[in-house]
């Protein structure tokens, strides 16, 4: 069965995999981005070729009339949807707490935390049947740094990862009388250009050896997972905060 989909973050990296994942299904998708509109609209052009429909929708994750406009637009042009993948978000310089700014605390938090609970705010507004929706499911894309707390590095991050997991855990009971899934996945390792926008090009595949399956993640594979989450094949999941790390 076709299903309408909006992904944040999709210009790049895991958003864009989901993308294609969702394209080869023949579904439509809501490409989200925030800056790179090239990259937005070569995302959009992959899932087309592949088969499905796209848009493209641009707005900052934590911004709320961002977030409202980018879900307005995405069903007036691609009609109700059936799931979300709350997926944008950012990591910074690797620094000790001690050494992290209010600024830097602000942004992180701002974009991990209140963007992915402005995102499935909209998405416990749209979707549950009793609000006229269809159900359907919500994907927020945490990491496993929420149960290793990441310290020297990104101790801001591992936390606000811990937001979105808990997130997942108690709109999952919210919601599920409503038809509605609500499931996190928690990548480990993956090669993307997260790495590089936090100033360290070469992180996953330098740490990734250290991992059980000795290499880092593709976005591909984190993809799976999220589609899986999405498709009717996980009917009865709901509340599962799935690690996709190579065994890490
Ligand atoms: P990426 O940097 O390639 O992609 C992140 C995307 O989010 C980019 O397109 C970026 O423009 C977008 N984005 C950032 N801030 C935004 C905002 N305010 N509004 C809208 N879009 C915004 O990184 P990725 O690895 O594909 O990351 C995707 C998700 O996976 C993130 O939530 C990240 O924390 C998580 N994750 C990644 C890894 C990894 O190793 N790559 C591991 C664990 C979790």
């Amino acid at each position: 069965m076709s299903k309408t989909i909006l992904i944040t973050g999709a210009s790049r990296g895991i958003g864009r995999a989901a993308a294609n994942l969702c394209g080869e299904r023949g579904w439509s998708v809501g490409v989200n981005y925030v800056g790179d509109r090239e990259a937005a609209e070569q995302t959009a052009k992959d899932v087309r070729k592949a088969g499905g429909k796209a848009i493209i929708v641009q707005g900052d994750a934590a911004v709320e009339t961002d977030v409202i406009a980018m879900f307005n637009e995405t069903e007036k042009q691609l009609g109700q949807l059936d799931g979300i993948v709350v997926n944008a978000g950012i990591v910074a310089p690797s620094l000790q707490l001690a050494d992290m700014s209010a600024e830097r605390l602000q942004r992180m938090f701002d974009v991990n935390v209140l963007g992915a609970y402005l995102c499935a705010r909209e998405g416990a507004r749209r979707l549950p049947i009793d609000r006229g929706g269809k159900g359907g499911s919500i994907v927020l894309v945490s990491s496993v740094a929420s149960r290793i707390g990441s310290p020297f590095e990104y101790i801001d991050y591992a936390g606000s990862k811990a937001a979105v997991d808990t997130l997942a855990l108690g709109l999952s009971k919210e919601l599920g009388a409503q038809k509605v899934r609500v499931n996190a996945v928690r990548p480990g390792l993956v090669n993307t250009d997260i790495h590089a926008s936090g100033g360290q090009p070469g992180r996953a595949q330098r740490l990734g050896v250290n991992t059980p399956f000795g290499r880092p993640g593709e976005a591909t594979e984190i993809a799976e997972a999220i589609v899986w989450l999405l498709s009717d094949a996980s009917s009865y999941t709901s509340g599962a905060l799935l690690d996709v790390s190579g065994g890490r």
